[in-house]
């Protein structure tokens, strides 16, 4: 059966930052989809670009100077569309990047406001830091189901509660932020995420500072979430046991690079033969015993070829002139099965 339409369609985005004299690219040139109605992950190591993929696609990128370029659709909306009239970028001898930050945000935002809440929502690592820290809870899903022209009354909001398995609905919506638990904080944004019934739920990070019994609770929810309605989710995480659990096809980054994309099972569970070295030092690396090497910066410095390069052992059982490439030509993602493609020069037929 063919996939549904995407909801989120990600072309070529570049996110760079120029520190410390260095060019730095965050992302570089990633592509992916979510279509409507499927949940989709993007995986790999702290480093890895996907944080600063998805705060790109949200152009909540704090850093500046910066450069966000490509095309990111949501449903109709380019919010990338044009904005380069923002951002210059000079390769050539000292390399510099501007930005009119205040101007580039401002579009940003107005093509984001039009589409958030009803289109799309986020739930990030940090919910007290997206909770509004002065208003209850029932004042901020009452704005939020206002905006998405759905009943905002107390039962609504009541029965929302009830839905994310909080016990006493009344208490939790009469709390100000400050008064809820970790758990209770991130159950209660992922309220707020859902409360405008958005075709497109981006999760960062979702139970990485919770512990143990609230992170399988919200799992648990995430999973229904999944299971039981039309939204889209992109899932981002370090996690393997998680995507395995909560997404049907996952997108593996490393060094802002995508290496891998297919259906999970291809990707993470069977861990086919012709998968990309990294994927499986990552799947290895769940194994306690062992160690990944450190990233090495994706800076100016080394883009040129493989990002991978530094630390694949596949590339040392290659011949001389494949290794050569591995270091002079970044791999393109290559089709290995259907809808599975892997970026490595020794999966490749070309
Ligand atoms: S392209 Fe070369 S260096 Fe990169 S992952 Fe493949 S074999 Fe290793």
């Amino acid at each position: 059966m063919q996939d549904p339409a995407p909801i989120l369609r990600v072309r070529n985005l570049r996110t760079y930052f120029h520190a410390d004299g260095t060019l730095v690219r965050a992302v570089d040139g990633v592509s992916f989809d979510v279509p409507a109605g499927r949940a989709v992950g993007l995986a790999g190591e702290s480093g890895s670009g996907k944080t600063q993929t998805a705060l790109s696609i949200l152009g909540l990128l704090d850093t500046a100077p910066g450069i966000v370029s490509g095309d990111v659709w949501i449903n109709q909306t380019n919010l990338l569309a044009d904005l380069d009239a923002y951002c210059t970028l000079t390769l050539n001898g000292n390399p510099t990047v501007k930005k009119e930050v205040v101007r580039w945000r401002q579009v940003h935002e107005e093509r984001l406001r039009a589409i958030r809440g009803r289109l799309v929502s986020m739930v990030f690592q940090e919910p007290k830091s997206s909770l509004i820290p002065y208003r209850t809870l029932r004042q901020q899903m009452r704005e939020t189901l206002n905006v998405a022209q759905a009943p905002s009354d107390d039962d609504a909001i009541h029965a929302l509660l009830e839905d994310l398995q909080f016990a006493q609905p009344r208490r939790i919506a009469d709390s100000y932020p400050h008064e809820l638990s970790g758990g209770e904080s991130q159950r209660a944004m992922l309220g707020l995420a859902l409360a405008g019934n958005p075709q497109l739920l981006i999760a960062d990070e979702p139970t990485t500072l919770l512990d143990a019994l609230t992170q399988r609770r919200v799992l648990d929810l995430l999973q229904k979430l999944v299971a039981n309605t039309r939204v889209a989710l992109l899932l981002i995480t370090h996690n393997l046991a998680m995507m395995r659990l909560l997404v049907e096809d996952v997108v593996i980054l490393f060094g802002g690079t995508v290496v891998e994309a297919g259906p999970v099972e291809d990707v993470l569970t069977n861990a086919p033969e012709h998968g990309h070295p990294y994927t499986k030092d990552l799947l290895q690396a769940l194994d306690p015993s062992a160690t990944l090497a450190a990233t090495p910066l994706n800076t100016e410095k080394n883009l040129a070829g493989c990002r991978y390069f530094h630390r694949c052992r596949l590339k040392d059982a290659l011949p001389e002139s494949m290794r050569t490439r591995c270091l002079e030509e970044q791999p393109p993602p290559h089709p290995v099965a259907e809808g599975h493609t892997v970026a490595c020069w020794a999966r490749s037929d070309a």
